[in-house]
């Protein structure tokens, strides 16, 4: 195990160190508790608060509609932001509105819609809300196994025994923490004649994607998660430039409409990404992601990437040391390139050891069925001594058998 000593310098070496402090750190009162729950919903940015109040209070309270001009552009303006300095897409092609599920439903029809013909293909450990939006669509659906490879995709391309419309895949596995070759995997949907679209939620403010580069067709992702924009914010959608005009999506609603404020009698879509929104955007939500996204857009989605590679394998450095010998193994890729910045610890009895971890040790991580406890320490704010704590004190509470004292139900959410 790498001593406390080796995190503190590591801390101390670290340029997004700053960062820390641009976050209110402060769970329920206890600035000791570790929160390695930053793959799920992002701490509190001071200045998505500061920017929340101000929306409040000054726009809302006093500009009320006369705010709409500054309010209009926040899906643009957002998006671009997101897309530009985040994800590596060029200007005009990402908006923000509405839910990562809505968002992939509106995208999963439009590509259908333009290949009539075809099976979508998805693994079978994608998110449930991914493939439960899939088995709404009535399209046969072929199952890869999860976290597919390259050769993976080409074998369910050939299984398919025919056309394939869509491959959707999300690029970093919400369970195991697995990245996918998002290059490779989109160019062989291409050689296929399929359309693709990505689910970035567990990359987005995490690695580097490079969207532009790797070709993809489109993609959504949450902003709550590595974004830091608040329960429940809107959802980052993208499409590539040349693709506008050739799709349709299915919630055609005045916001993408072509003249919105015409009030024509009938649908024309509007040119461009924005024909992909459907109705008002959610402005205070809006207003979080924005500030959110400044600051991830600030310290650069490269150094943050670098810093989930190191803290990531600092991890796993350690819980191979204090946790294999417990029970544990990682069920994270070891290859850096091949994860994304969380943590996957296998372990029979994940669930009691999470709850203990939560309840009696400080330690915030979360459970996935049916064996993983999931560490996601986001680069932006952990700290090393962070990872190194976390670890020890599950090492601890394991050690003596706390968590045998916790029930066995579930709760409600895990
Ligand atoms: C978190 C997550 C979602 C959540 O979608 P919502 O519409 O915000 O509930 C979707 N997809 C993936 C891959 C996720 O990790």
């Amino acid at each position: 195990m790498p001593s406390r000593a080796d995190a503190e310098a590591l801390d101390g070496d670290d340029p997004l160190a700053p960062y820390r402090d641009r976050f209110v750190i402060d769970n329920v009162g206890d600035t000791n508790v570790i929160y390695a729950d930053g793959n799920s919903l992002g701490r509190l940015p001071k200045a998505a608060r500061d920017a929340l109040h101000h929306a409040i209070d000054t726009e809302w309270g006093k500009g009320l509609i006369g705010s709409w001009d500054r309010w209009i552009d926040l899906p643009q303006r957002t998006g671009d932001l997101i897309g530009t300095a985040i994800l590596g897409a060029r200007e005009g092609q990402t908006i923000v509105a509405d839910s990562t599920t809505v968002n992939f439903y509106k995208l999963a029809v439009a590509a259908l819609r333009a290949r009539p013909d075809g099976a979508v293909l998805t693994d079978e450990a994608n998110f449930p809300t991914n493939r439960f939006v899939l088995q709404g669509l009535d399209r046969a659906i072929h199952l890869l196994p999860p976290d597919p490879t390259v050769d993976d995709v080409r074998a369910g391309i050939a299984a398919a025994n025919g056309p394939v419309a869509l491959v959707t895949l999300s690029h970093v596995a919400y369970r195991s923490g697995a990245r996918l070759d998002i290059e490779g995997i989109t160019r062989a949907a291409h050689d296929a004649g399929a359309l693709v679209l990505w689910d970035l939620s567990h990359s987005a403010g995490a690695i580097a994607v490079d969207l532009a580069d790797t070709g993809a067709d489109m993609a959504v992702g949450c902003t709550y998660k590595y974004l830091n924009a608040g329960p429940g914010a809107p959802a980052f959608l993208y499409v590539r430039a040349d693709l506008h005009d050739e799709l349709r999506q299915p919630i055609q609603g005045w916001f993408g409409a072509l003249d919105q404020f015409a009030m024509a009698p009938s649908y024309e879509p509007a040119s461009g990404i924005a024909r992909f929104m459907s109705g008002t955007p959610t402005v205070l939500a809006l207003t979080a992601v924005e500030a959110g996204a400044r600051i991830t857009a600030e310290a650069g989605i490269h150094p943050i990437a670098a810093k989930a590679a190191a803290l990531t394998d600092f991890v796993i450095a350690a819980a191979d040391d204090a946790l294999a010998p417990l029970g544990f193994d990682v069920a994270t890729p070891r290859e850096p390139n091949e994860r994304g910045a969380h943590v996957a610890l296998r372990h029979d009895d994940a669930w009691r050891i999470c709850r203990v971890l939560v309840e009696r040790f400080g330690v915030v991580v979360d459970f996935r069925e049916p064996d993983i406890v999931r560490v996601g320490l986001a680069p932006l704010y952990s700290r090393y001594v962070d990872a190194w704590d976390a670890i020890d004190r599950t090492r601890e509470a394991v050690a003596q058998g706390a968590h045998h004292d916790m029930p066995e139900e579930r709760r409600r959410i895990t």
